[in-house]
């Protein structure tokens, strides 16, 4: 795969402006909460590596994504984590105003460059409006991510949307091939396309034409299989935020249904090009959304940020074409096991020592190791492998010893996802002095770097369909660590039994059995997974070299994005303001 001999466009030419509410650029910027954000942080780093042309748009979130503090039982409280935009980003003396109920609200941008492999950036511009010009309340509307009301949230989609295009535009970007939403949270950028395809004469002039404009310049992924977890909005506040005009053009464009604004509706209605983030979550969104065509890009993770230093080094050493082009992760297959196991040994102390400055709590380097680490909600059954702990003893007693590390934060006003925390709390009071069990406090990114590298297998254990991708299973793999998941989401995708893991249940296609499922994690467990790791060494490195050379070539954000330039960005589609 090559992306030169594809014309680009001209210097002030975007192949891609990204919007998305979260991006997470690095560990010590507070800004997204888990995978919607880190996946909009690997595509720019990868457009970065790859010389493409694009930006990303979000907003600042001063206040942040919460901290997460765990007690002794596992009961969550939150606090704002502290942090200084000045010493990140630059901010940048252009402004623009967005309309709000009866009033304009001041808009600035603060800059971050992510600087790729060869020395091209992509800059990242979070919207910001806290400025003295608006009144207390609007200067806090950039503040929290996924924080306050429904009003609130809708005040930051607009600023979202609608400010970032007239942002572009006052940078200089006139000619943008695609505006691409990543989730539905900016959608509004359409009405702003459509503001400026009607300039002079009003919205409520729009005709097909126009809206076939808008729809050609626009790219939508949708990251969520159930109907609940879209954004919709009543279409009185609708009103009141946006006016009459604009609220009387969604309803014309059948967005607004039951009287409420859905925002996927509207990204779906005004763009040319659709997808889910995996192929079984393109045919579950068909279902969704039966009067759209809708593709499907496998998610990815960004090679670089994910693999620890020891196998950056080993790749470094056999395959050093690895960093400028991600498929030579292929010819892992060709490094010895002993380098492959004596890196995975590195990254293992690396986590055992950090657990250790973090919890007090020394795990033994020679135990396998399970990983689990997710965002705390029901669907994801973080606390799956705890369902029989008297068989989990059994296990151990039998074939070998085990140790567990787990972390994740629940939203805060999501009851069942700190109870799951709990649970997993409960489940290593009982289990101690047979199996211990680690809980990490405040997941982020510097701990997924360490988790994900430093365990021996990564265990997923979602409710399926309810999986879109996953992306924590293909950090796992380009540190040779393999994964036990149910089949859903990219690891149906990712899956070759006894190759780069193993599944857990009967197949993707059979409704989900919770107690089918959790026998057959426990069966894998005791009579394939242990007794290879404690008595067949060298096929188990083997499953590890396999795992890079399979998962980590493919599943990485360089074929993601590469995909987006030839089905999504490239494809079709005027470039012309
Ligand atoms: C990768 C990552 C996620 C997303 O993991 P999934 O497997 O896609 O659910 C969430 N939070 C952090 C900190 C991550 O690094």
């Amino acid at each position: 795969m090559t992306t030169s001999g594809v014309p680009e466009l001209p210097a002030d030419g975007l192949t891609f402006a990204y919007f998305s509410m979260e991006i997470a650029i690095d560990s010590a910027v507070p800004t997204y909460s888990g995978g919607l954000g880190i996946l909009a942080g690997d595509t720019l780093r990868a457009a970065a590596d790859l010389n493409i042309p694009a930006v990303g748009i979000t907003l600042l979130h001063r206040k942040g994504y919460f901290r997460q503090h765990l007690d002794s039982t596992g009961h969550q409280s939150e606090s704002e984590p502290a942090w200084s935009p000045e010493r990140f980003l630059e901010l940048i003396p252009h402004r623009v105003l967005v309309s709000l109920v009866d009033r304009q609200v001041q808009v600035q941008a603060w800059r971050y460059l992510v600087r790729g492999e060869s020395g091209h950036s992509v800059p990242v511009y979070f919207l910001d409006t806290n400025l003295t010009e608006n009144s207390p309340a609007d200067r806090t509307i950039t503040d929290y991510l996924y924080g306050g009301d429904n009003r609130y949230r809708l005040f930051q989609e607009t600023v979202l949307g609608m400010a970032g295009v007239p942002l572009l535009r006052a940078l200089g970007y006139q000619r943008i091939r695609a505006f691409h939403m990543n989730e539905g949270h900016s959608a509004l950028l359409t009405l702003a396309l459509m503001e400026e395809q009607t300039w002079g004469r009003g919205l409520q002039t729009a005709t097909s034409a126009d809206e076939e404009g808008v729809r050609q310049r626009c790219v939508f992924t949708t990251h969520t299989p159930v109907a609940s977890g879209h954004d919709e909005f009543p279409l009185d506040l609708v009103r009141q935020t946006l006016g009459e005009e604009r609220t009387n053009l969604l309803i014309r464009n059948q967005c607004c249904e039951n009287g409420v604004l859905n925002m996927t509706t509207l990204a779906l209605k005004f763009s040319r090009y659709v997808n889910g983030v995996s192929m079984r979550h393109e045919e579950v969104s068909r279902r969704l959304f039966t009067n759209h065509s809708i593709d499907a890009i496998t998610n990815g993770v960004h090679a670089p940020t994910w693999t620890a230093p020891s196998f950056q080094r080993i790749y470094d050493r056999h395959i050093p074409e690895w960093r400028r082009d991600n498929l030579y992760l292929r010819y892992a297959v060709g490094i010895p096991l002993t380098d492959i196991w004596q890196a995975h040994k590195e990254a293992k102390q690396e986590l055992v020592t950090e657990i250790e400055r973090r919890t007090g709590i020394r795990l033994e380097p020679g135990v396998m190791t399970i990983g689990l680490a997710r965002r705390a909600t029901p669907y994801k059954r973080l606390d799956l492998l705890f369902y029989d702990l008297e068989r989990l003893r059994r296990i151990v007693r039998q074939v070998g010893p085990i140790q567990v590390v787990c972390a994740g934060k629940a939203h805060p006003r999501d009851e069942s996802g700190k109870v799951a925390i709990q649970r997993i709390f409960e489940a290593a009071a009982r289990l101690q002095g047979a199996i211990p069990v680690v809980y990490l406090e405040d997941y982020d990114i510097a701990v997924a770097q360490r988790l994900c590298s430093g365990v021996d297998i990564w265990l997923n254990t979602p409710q399926k369909p309810q999986e879109a991708s996953g992306t924590s299973g293909m950090k796992a793999a380009l540190n040779g660590v393999p994964s036990l998941s149910i089949l859903d989401g990219w690891w149906i995708e990712g899956h070759v039994e006894d190759v780069t893991g193993w599944s857990i249940g009967d197949g993707w296609r059979t409704e989900t059995d919770r107690q089918a499922e959790v026998e057959s994690m426990y069966d894998k467990l005791e009579f394939v997974i242990l007794p290879t790791f404690y008595q067949r060494h060298n096929a188990f490195v083997s499953i590890m070299r396999s795992t890079i050379a399979l998962n980590g070539s493919y599943f990485n954000a360089q074929r993601m994005l590469i995909q987006y330039l030839q089905n999504a960005y490239r494809r079709g589609g005027s470039i012309q303001p």
